[in-house]
């Protein structure tokens, strides 16, 4: 791969279509102003043209109407100057009744024609370039739009045509925009049409709203989010309704799980000076530290040895072996384990001022946990604020036969002391895809099920190929496309029967590992007996916040989605249990912006943001800078040149979008992006920044050069060809 293998631009740029509605908005709005549209709209023609107007509704009523309406939605749709004096003048001719229904009708229609007008000519752009800064506008009029609309509407600060220009580059209905300008506007016209019945006697619009009247708009406008507030307050004592609430609490949180949500959401709680209880009913540290990511990074790093003891030669050793008891090798993962542990104990716990109960948690009440306690006892605790912490569990699906063949999970493969001959692994997400690789290179006969065209199906294709490219070189036997239909056991022979392209594919194995997904722990510990419902996804509902049906009652990490890693779960714990403490004075909404991850196969996969897929299927207009890692200097003195950094940014700009790399250590290079993405930096100045030589990490800064060079500024550099000429004394 070249260093700059190319820089695409893609996505939203302005078609043809767009360039005709642009040329015909301009037209229209230039015949307006050629024929003096700006200059009969003014207050005194209005009032001068009055009477020939009226006697012209006198003889033809319906036409007039009808050709007043078409005048008034071209004037708002164009959001051309008049609509306020146009108001006056249907006051003026047709009535207050006929007058508001006309203009009622038509502002609205005008209003939505702008607003699609600005949507279909803008909206792509501006969310394309400030979307990431936009997500939180985006966010609420998603949420109350309806609501801000109306309180814009009522109170005549902000000018209609801004209104409908400006939301037009949001996310909110076309349909939602129009009935509720209807309504928000119907006070205004209202008064605008009544005045405009005595338009004789007004001397100018200035003198319609008096400060009485604006004052009163403002407190209409102010109604509905105060009734939205009340609404809400109302709706949280209707669901404490049915429970008694202690007079006062022994605790201020209870965090149920100590894995790494629980874990961070209790520390963060007792560093606050908080009495903090938390609760673990299997082992401390959770799936992360137990069967997680722990031991399979510790078996994956002894799997890599052995890779690289077999590739010997390429590094120069004309002799190099190894042997190995599998047995030995689970025993370290075991002692990997050990040796993490006291991170995420009782003890260290306890000394960090934590209240460390082994037991099932039960929430009876919304501010009351039941512990059933190892001795068979059970405590009952009473806390202001819970915290649900209480992870997920690998997902077994019922397949017929499944039972029958014996099942490994992600929980029980590492009890496993003797290496499967011949293993399947369904699933070709980012843990089935960790351990097909690790088994294969100790030696197992891995066969990897995927159902989908692809593995690793969350990242770009060329990815999934370079990762299924590496599994087929050291013989692994990648089947996508193959859906489990059902296992069997022929003459003491397990067997996978597959479903591919319409046939039946059969896949003789010892032992069979599933790995297609994991499924939050939502029973058995009182969601039920509250009634705290759960998503599609199976999580536990919250809002933005993390809170549960019950404002007082939060979850996160696992259980609560949407994202199932240790560092997700550990970032919304802060957000958990600050608003849990602190949420009566302020809280926090749980900020998804720039989540990186990455899978720990050989190559390694790590991304944050956006990828090539995401950006088309979401129509984001973005550039793709590659960066081939065959080119890096160190990547080829490690042996390890191979691999990409690719790089999204915003089109003309160097702001990042979103980065996906592939290689050797992927996971902590990609770490000065997620930094830049957090806080705003671009390219330019992951350019602008030292390097040491020779690292993995230069890649970055050669990938921002490659962007550079794809942007430089040929007219500049021309002009320098010629200074530099001119100062060789040459023409
Ligand atoms: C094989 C594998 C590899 C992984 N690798 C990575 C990786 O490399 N990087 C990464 O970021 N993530 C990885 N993950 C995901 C990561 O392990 C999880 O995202 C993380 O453990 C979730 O933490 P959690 O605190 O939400 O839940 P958990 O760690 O599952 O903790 C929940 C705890 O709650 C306890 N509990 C449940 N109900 C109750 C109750 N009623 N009372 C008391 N206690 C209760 C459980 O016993 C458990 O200990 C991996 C997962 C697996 C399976």
């Amino acid at each position: 791969m070249s260093q700059a293998r190319d820089a695409r631009t893609s996505g939203a740029g302005m078609n043809r279509s767009k360039i005709v509605v642009v040329a015909a908005l301009v037209a229209l709005i230039g015949v307006f102003f050629a024929l003096g549209g700006h200059r009969y709209l003014s207050f005194d023609n209005i009032k001068a043209q009055q009477a020939s107007v009226q006697a012209l509704f006198g003889s033809h009523p319906w036409t007039t109407a009808a050709l007043f309406f078409l005048a008034y939605v071209a004037v708002t749709g164009l959001s051309l100057p008049g609509a306020a004096l146009m108001t006056l003048i249907a006051g003026a001719i047709f009535g207050l009744l006929w007058g508001t229904l006309i203009v009622s009708f038509a502002s609205s229609a005008g209003a939505t024609l702008a607003f699609v007008v600005s949507r279909f000519l803008l909206r792509d752009w501006v969310q394309t370039r400030f979307g990431q800064a936009l997500r939180a506008i985006n966010d609420g009029v998603a949420r109350e739009g309806g609501f801000y609309l109306f309180t814009l509407r009522l109170i005549p600060a902000v000018p209609f045509f801004v209104i409908n220009l400006a939301m037009g580059l949001t996310p909110m209905r076309a349909r939602t925009f129009y009935w509720v300008s209807q309504l928000g506007m119907l006070a205004g016209t209202i008064v605008y049409v009544n005045a405009g019945t005595q338009l004789a006697a007004i001397e100018s619009p200035a003198g319609i709203l008096s400060p009485g009247l604006i004052g009163a708009f403002v407190l209409l406008g102010l109604f509905p989010l105060v009734a939205k507030r009340t609404i809400e307050y109302v709706k949280a004592r209707r669901v404490y309704a049915r429970w008694r609430r202690p007079a006062r609490f022994e605790r201020n949180v209870v965090v149920i799980g100590a894995g790494s949500a629980g874990l961070v959401s209790a520390y963060i709680s007792a560093a606050v000076r908080a009495k903090v209880t938390l609760v673990e009913k299997h082992r401390m540290g959770g799936d992360c530290l137990n069967t997680g990511c722990v031991p399979s990074k510790a078996l994956i790093k002894s799997a890599r040895v052995l890779d690289q003891i077999r590739r010997a030669r390429d590094y120069g050793l004309q002799q190099a072996s190894a042997t190995f008891d599998f047995a030995e090798v689970m025993a370290r993962v075991q002692r990997v384990v050990r040796t993490v542990e006291p991170h995420d104990s009782v003890e260290r716990y306890t000394g960090l001022g934590v209240e460390c109960l082994e037991g099932a948690a039960n929430i009876v009440t919304p501010w009351e946990v039941d512990v059933a306690l190892s001795d068979g006892s059970t405590r009952r605790l009473s806390t202001r604020a819970i915290v649900i912490a209480a992870g997920a569990r690998p997902l077994v699906p019922p397949i017929p036969g499944i039972e029958d063949v014996g099942v490994l999970t992600s929980d029980t493969v590492w009890g496993l002391r003797t290496l499967p001959k011949r293993l399947v692994v369904l699933g070709g997400g980012p843990i089935g895809s960790e351990l097909t690789q690790a088994f294969a290179r100790f030696g197992a006969k891995v066969t990897q099920i995927e159902m989908l065209p692809r593995i690793l199906i969350r990242e770009d294709p060329e990815v999934s190929q370079m990762v299924m490219q590496r599994f087929a070189s050291e013989g692994i036997d990648v089947r996508v496309n193959h859906k489990a239909k059902r296992f069997v056991i022929e003459n003491g022979q397990k067997l996978l029967v597959a479903e591919h392209e319409g046939g039946e594919v059969r896949i003789e194995f010892d032992q069979l590992l599933c790995a297609v997904g994991r499924v939050p722990n939502t029973e058995g510990y009182g969601l039920e007996t509250l009634g705290i419902p759960t998503t599609r996804a199976r999580t536990v509902e919250t809002n933005e916040y993390l809170q549960t049906l019950y404002p007082n009652i939060y979850a996160c990490g696992d259980v609560a989605g949407p994202y199932q890693f240790t560092h997700v779960g550990a970032h919304q714990a802060w957000y958990a249990s600050v608003n849990a403490l602190f949420g009566s004075f302020k809280r926090f909404r749980a900020d998804y912006s720039v989540i990186p991850w990455a899978t720990f196969v050989d190559p390694e996969v790590a991304r944050v943001g956006l990828n090539e897929t995401e950006a088309k299927e979401r129509n984001i207009a973005h550039e793709i800078t590659v960066y081939g890692l065959d080119d890096l200097d160190r990547a080829i003195a490690d042996g390890e040149a191979h691999g990409m950094v690719k790089v999204l940014t915003v089109p003309g700009k160097d702001r990042i979008l979103g980065v996906t790399i592939v290689g050797e250590h992927a996971g902590d290079l990609i770490a000065e992006f997620v930094a830049a993405m957090r806080h705003g930096l671009g390219l330019n100045k992951i350019l602008g920044t030292i390097h040491i030589y020779p690292t993995l990490a230069e890649a970055n800064k050669y990938a921002a050069g490659a962007w550079k060079k794809a942007h430089a500024p040929e007219g500049v550099l021309r002009l320098l060809a010629r200074y530099h000429g001119w100062m060789r004394g040459g023409a």
